[in-house]
């Protein structure tokens, strides 16, 4: 068994979850996280205060045995509610049924707990207010700086796991040292602001609880997720600059004017919209690439450190739990302390599915923006439903990524677009989807789909 730990940098979805697949080996580890304690101080636990935890998350969170204190606090939701901008609402189921839903979760809540849990097992500790500044690879230690005393300190290790997201001291580390090295952001023209709808009157639901609201309004979207205390927690997803946007809505009145004509039955609800407008910052959304995500047996990335997504599919902390799960797996394959054929094993399996994650996010944002209120793909979701409800192997693009966790990204991309495209062109040929013979289309579709390579 190792003497020196393995060290975690980054305490946050992906770090604290694979400090548990650790510790359950009897691994030494020790995580370095940059930020205070969130259980002690009162600090948001970063972007976005609820996130949608779909099967991939909860097949990781099931393996470590933590998922029912999870589910405890999540609230299920089986589809999407439409707003239109009259305030029609229509109701978009997820999957096939009711049985099929992604659960809205609290990001510091659920955070909290993987620590809390991370910290039961005597071999983990985890160090806060210590910042990882550098690594050295050679020695598989790292530096780190004391948030208050900005002292400096090596701390070595055996091998490295950099679960320090988006913005990763690890793979920055990387960048720096080995030739070659690639790596890559694709920004978003849009950005995102935080606002809330607070519970009402004995903490009931101001909107159906049990849903993910949007307001689809062509090159921008209002999104609303609940919480178990009755709030949701909205995102305004906008452009930065241009004729409507975050710098061209820069008075109050235009704020007001501006949501009351897109957002009209939301507003009497956005108690605080003027104040959480004016003072919630503006986030950035990109996708980050790289290459490789390891460095021979000294250091591996997991999580948003290896690639960060674009939030449209809500699989970034899915993707991070994915991760874990399988980084745990090809350990067990490969031995404790074999870090390097487990951590080439690992690239080998994650770089071609988070590349693919990392694409789907993006097509989803401009179908989401582009195609929701466009006739043709409506009437292909409503062909998708149909053929759910009656060919159990059938999974429309939507359920290959979120609810197959058996089936890898890359093969739920390629095989969903191209179900995609042969519906659309379907759809196009006809007035009505009860002109189409199910039964056919049932068969072109499985004729697309190749013997599908089960994900380990
Ligand atoms: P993080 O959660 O960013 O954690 C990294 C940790 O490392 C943090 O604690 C940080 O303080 C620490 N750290 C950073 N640098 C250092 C350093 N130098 N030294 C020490 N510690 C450091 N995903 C979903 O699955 N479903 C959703 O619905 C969803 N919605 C989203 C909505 C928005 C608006 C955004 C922006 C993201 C969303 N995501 C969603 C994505 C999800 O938030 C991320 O994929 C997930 O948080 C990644 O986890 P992580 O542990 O890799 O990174």
């Amino acid at each position: 068994m190792e003497k020196a730990p393995v060290i975690i940098v980054g305490a946050g979805l992906a770090g604290s979850l694979m400090a548990i697949y650790l510790a359950k080996k009897g691994l030494l580890v020790e995580i370095f996280e940059s930020r205070p304690d969130m259980r002690a101080t009162e600090i948001s636990a970063g972007r976005s205060i609820n996130l949608a935890l779909s099967d991939r998350g909860i097949l990781a969170l099931e393996e470590v045995g933590v998922i029912d204190k999870v589910m405890a606090e999540a609230v299920k939701m089986p589809g999407r509610m439409l707003h239109a901008k009259d305030g029609a609402l229509k109701f978009a189921p997820y999957g096939k049924d009711s049985s099929q839903y992604i659960n809205s979760i609290s990001r510091g809540g659920l955070n909290q707990l993987l620590m809390t849990e991370a910290e039961s097992y005597q071999n983990v500790s985890i160090h806060f207010n210590q910042k990882c500044v550098d690594v050295n690879f050679e020695t598989s230690s790292i530096i780190v700086e004391d948030y208050e005393t900005q002292q400096q300190r090596t701390v070595q290790g055996c091998t490295i796991i950099g679960g320090d997201g988006a913005n990763s001291a690890v793979r920055n580390a990387m960048e720096n040292q080995m030739d070659g090295y690639q790596s890559s952001v694709d920004w978003l023209e849009h950005g995102y602001k935080e606002l809330s709808i607070p519970p009402m009157e004995n903490a009931t639901f101001a909107l159906e609880k049990n849903a993910l609201h949007i307001w689809p309004r062509g090159n921008y979207m209002l999104i609303a997720l609940p919480n178990a205390d009755g709030s949701f927690t909205c995102t305004l997803f906008f452009p930065h600059t241009g004729p409507v946007s975050f710098e061209s809505l820069d008075t109050p009145q235009k704020v007001q004017a501006f949501f009351e004509e897109q957002f009209g039955d939301a507003v009497p609800y956005l108690v605080n919209l003027q104040e959480e407008f004016a003072n919630n910052p503006v986030g950035k959304l990109g996708t980050l690439k790289c290459y490789p995500w390891i460095h021979s047996e000294k250091a591996v990335l997991i999580g948003d450190a290896a690639h960060a997504v674009v939030p449209f599919y809500g699989q970034g902390m899915n993707a991070s739990f994915e991760d874990c799960r399988i980084l745990n797996a090809c350990i067990d394959e490969h031995g404790v302390g074999n870090w390097s054929a487990a951590y080439n094993a690992y690239q080998q399996l994650r770089k071609v599915n988070g590349d693919a994650i990392g694409d789907l996010a993006v097509e989803n944002f401009y179908e989401m923006r582009d195609h929701v209120a466009n006739p043709i793909f409506r009437k292909k979701r409503t062909l998708e439903h149909l053929l759910e409800n009656t060919y159990e192997d059938y999974h429309s693009k939507y359920s290959l990524v979120t609810f197959q966790p058996q089936i890898p990204y890359s093969i739920a991309k390629n095989l969903g677009n191209q179900q995609d495209a042969l519906l659309m062109k379907l759809c196009k040929e006809v007035t009505q989807i009860e002109d189409l013979d199910l039964a056919t289309v049932y068969a072109q579709l499985k004729a697309l789909k190749d013997e599908l390579p089960l994900q380990k």
